[in-house]
């Protein structure tokens, strides 16, 4: 059981309202901040589509738990008020260095001094950001996947000045949450899914574009070969093919090979992956 209850998330956009959510699901008192009422409307078609959602897909959500995780969510334009009574404030603003500082340099001066900060940032080491939360020791990494209810991992990274005691708080917070928490010992770009992840995909590129073999002969390889559910290429097409190209375009030469293989032949064809309904393969409505 954690010592903490009264969870606080910033911004309420696609991860911050499934984090918010998740964390009521499970019991937790949440307030949800965002910039202001058109930002907080949106918070709330989210927070009840996410209701409809674990009503429809998560075991027990039916039955009104997901109505009442609902109403054990506050939502707040004040900052000062969103973090009064906060254990723990975890951060989901956009991915943007400049409004992530300025966001902790704001929050440090508001919360709490017991009041633990956790980023969920994707591609910000939390060393970047601890010097401007005020409160180092009480700083770290929580990341979270989309589609949290599914795909319920949370990788947990401090920097060398987290204190080990905030560390296994948040740690028995995630596990409170029904996350599966994943400790990860030193401060790693990409933490562990992407570490693995990225090269991974890279790798399958490249086959593709040495003309090595089909998309669906890889797939098939890595299907029957590992046993896993998917191959590369259906990664890529639920990943989305923009972000495969903003990731590959950055890369090296074979890299940049395949970015503009997937422009030319998906991305300019309006062919963007699962949600368009068509990326490597086809998808039905
Ligand atoms: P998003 O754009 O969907 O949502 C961002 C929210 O922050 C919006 O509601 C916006 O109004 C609000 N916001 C903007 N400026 C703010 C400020 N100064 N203070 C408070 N709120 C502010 O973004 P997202 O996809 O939810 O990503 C948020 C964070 O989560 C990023 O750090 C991202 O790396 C991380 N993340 C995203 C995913 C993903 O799949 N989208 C997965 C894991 C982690």
């Amino acid at each position: 059981m954690s010592a903490l209850t009264n969870v606080t998330v910033l911004g309420t956009g696609v991860l911050g309202s499934q984090i918010a959510f998740q964390a009521a699901y499970h019991g937790h008192p949440v307030v949800a901040y965002d910039l202001d009422d058109a930002a907080l409307a949106a918070a709330k078609a989210r927070i009840d589509q996410l209701a409809a959602t674990y009503t429809a897909e998560v075991v027990g959500g039916a039955g009104g738990a997901a109505e009442e995780a609902t109403g054990r969510i506050r939502l707040s334009s004040d900052l000062a008020d969103a973090v009064q009574d906060a254990d723990i404030v975890i951060e989901a603003v956009p991915e943007s260095i400049d409004i992530k500082r300025e966001t902790y340099t704001k929050l440090g001066r508001v919360a709490p001094e017991r009041t633990i900060f956790a980023t969920n940032s994707s591609t910000l080491l939390p060393s970047e950001l601890a010097p401007f939360t005020g409160r180092p020791e009480r700083f770290l990494a929580m990341h979270f996947a989309n589609r949290i209810w599914v795909h319920n991992t949370a990788e947990i990274m401090g920097t060398q000045a987290t204190d080990p005691d905030v560390f296994q708080a948040v740690v028995d917070l995630a596990s409170d949450m029904g996350m599966v928490p994943i400790e990860i010992r030193k401060e790693k770009a990409g933490y562990l899914l992407n570490s693995l992840l990225v090269p991974f995909l890279s790798a399958a590129g490249e086959l593709l574009v040495d003309g090595i073999a089909e998309p669906e002969a890889i797939d098939a390889t890595w299907r029957i070969g590992t046993g896993a559910p998917m191959g590369p290429f259906q990664i890529y097409d639920i990943v989305g093919l923009t972000t495969a190209y903003n990731i590959s375009a950055a890369g090296g030469p074979k890299q940049q090979a395949f970015a503009k293989l997937i422009k030319e032949r998906y991305i300019d064809q309006g062919k963007l992956g699962v949600a368009t309904g068509e990326g490597f393969y086809t998808y039905g409505s």
